[in-house]
């Protein structure tokens, strides 16, 4: 078999889980198989490196950013093989340039295009145990480029695809997917198998422990991933098209994401095309919006309300202040305080009373709604922050109490 293993950070943090790691890795290759070890870099090195890039420059470009932040995966990578070295196995560590994944010119959160396995091919075929850095990528013109952050998660599934491995192993700190956070949540239940959508769902509102990208690539390419632990030997999580139906879940999951801010354009005039002003400004400047929601303001005035990712709160508010000029309004507020909690299952299609379900949790807890949006296999509220730890469990008490 061809074997795809990704090993995160948190599982790579000291000498001690490296050579863990590095037995992981060495048991599937003596057992025969064909290993290609995607690795992230060790511990908290990227916050670190990122740490320290803006010690010296408070707004570095991406560029820089892309060739300092992919160091941290080429240490690792050269370290793990060097312990499997020290247990005599054939072994060879690879760039993202070596392992061919050419991405896009987006600097940071770079999107994968092609990746080349003649290298990749090369090496298997002489038996060597590969160790890929995971996380990084080459464009056009030869720069180093990143996927975004927990990109060592699409590396992995994109090798996975490309090489028709057998299996992609994601090896992390916790020992599967949950219904929610299990390092906040108690009681949270860990599920046995998952479907590509709610998994790219939960991913995508927040459960990092799964790049959303990496869910997409799977989806796309048909590569089953297991999320499973690099601390104790057992079965994991399986992320696939169908799974067997569970009756008694109502939903699959619980998710927090704290990257999001809501912008309020207050007292706006009520006529067509004032929607379309106000987004097609966030658009122009490259600031995905999420949940809107349009109300009646004042003396016939409409306030339209939305949400941004954090970091782009105070350019979003200074493109509107220049187009409020322009259209009239009374004001923009900015609120960083504020957390968007989801729930999702796919089960939520053909049963009722679900998103009421969430709402008494929250009722029940004191918790005030801000804003709502739902999809087919989703519901989401924004709260105020300091409150989201409590109505995620909140909500899992009620689902799954
Ligand atoms: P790695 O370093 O292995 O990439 P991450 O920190 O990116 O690991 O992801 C693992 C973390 O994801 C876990 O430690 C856990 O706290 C968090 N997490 C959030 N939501 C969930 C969930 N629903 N199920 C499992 N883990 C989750
Ligand atoms: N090291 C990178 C990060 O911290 C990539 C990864 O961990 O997957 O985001
Ligand atoms: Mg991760």
């Amino acid at each position: 078999m061809l074997i795809v293993q990704k090993f995160g950070g948190s599982s790579l943090a000291n000498a001690e889980r490296m050579r863990h790691v590095a037995g992981i890795i060495a048991d599937a290759y003596i057992e025969g198989h064909d290993i290609v070890a995607v690795l992230s870099a060790q511990g908290d090195t990227t916050d670190d490196l990122l740490k320290k890039a803006h010690e010296l420059n408070k707004k570095p470009s991406r560029r820089e950013l892309d060739v300092l932040l992919s160091t941290g995966e080429q240490q690792a990578v050269a370290l793990m093989a060097m312990t499997l070295e020290e247990m005599g196995l054939p072994v060879v560590s690879l760039t993202g340039r070596q392992i061919g994944v050419l991405t896009n010119t987006s600097y940071g959160m770079a999107r994968i295009m092609r990746v080349d396995t003649q290298r990749l091919r090369l090496e298997l075929d002489k038996r060597r145990i590969v160790i890929a850095a995971g996380f990084q990528g080459y464009d056009r013109n030869e720069d180093i480029t990143t996927l975004g952050r927990g990109g060592s998660d699409a590396t992995a599934v994109a090798l996975a695809a490309v090489l028709h491995a057998d299996k992609c192993q994601i090896y992390t700190d916790v020992d599967g997917v949950y219904t929610a956070d299990p390092n906040r949540v108690t009681n949270a239940i860990k599920l046995n198998e998952i479907t590509y959508d709610e998994m790219l769902e939960l991913a995508s509102l927040g459960a990092q422990v799964l790049m959303n990208r990496s869910v997409e690539l799977a989806k796309r390419y048909g590569v089953i991933l297991e999320v499973l632990s690099s601390r104790e030997r057992k079965s994991g999580t399986k992320v696939k098209e169908v799974c067997r139906k569970v009756e008694e879940m109502k939903i699959s999951g619980i998710a927090k994401d704290n990257d999001v801010a809501r912008i309020a354009v207050v007292g706006v005039p009520d006529e067509p095309g004032i929607a379309f002003r106000v987004f097609n400004t966030m658009a122009r400047s490259k600031i995905n919006v999420d949940i809107i929601l349009q109300s009646y303001g004042k003396d016939g005035t409409n306030d339209i309300s939305f949400t941004v990712p954090l970091d782009d709160a105070e350019n979003a508010a200074e493109v509107l202040a220049e187009l409020g000029e322009a259209i009239g309004f009374d004001h923009i507020s900015v609120d960083k305080n504020v957390s968007k909690v989801s729930i999702v299952g796919a089960g939520m299609m053909t049963a009722s009373g679900i998103a009421a379900l969430m709402f008494e949790a929250l009722y029940d807890a004191k918790i005030n709604i801000q804003m709502i949006s739902t999809s087919e296999i989703k519901v989401s509220v924004l709260i105020e922050r300091s409150l989201a730890d409590l109505a995620v469990q909140a909500i899992h008490n009620k689902f799954f109490g």
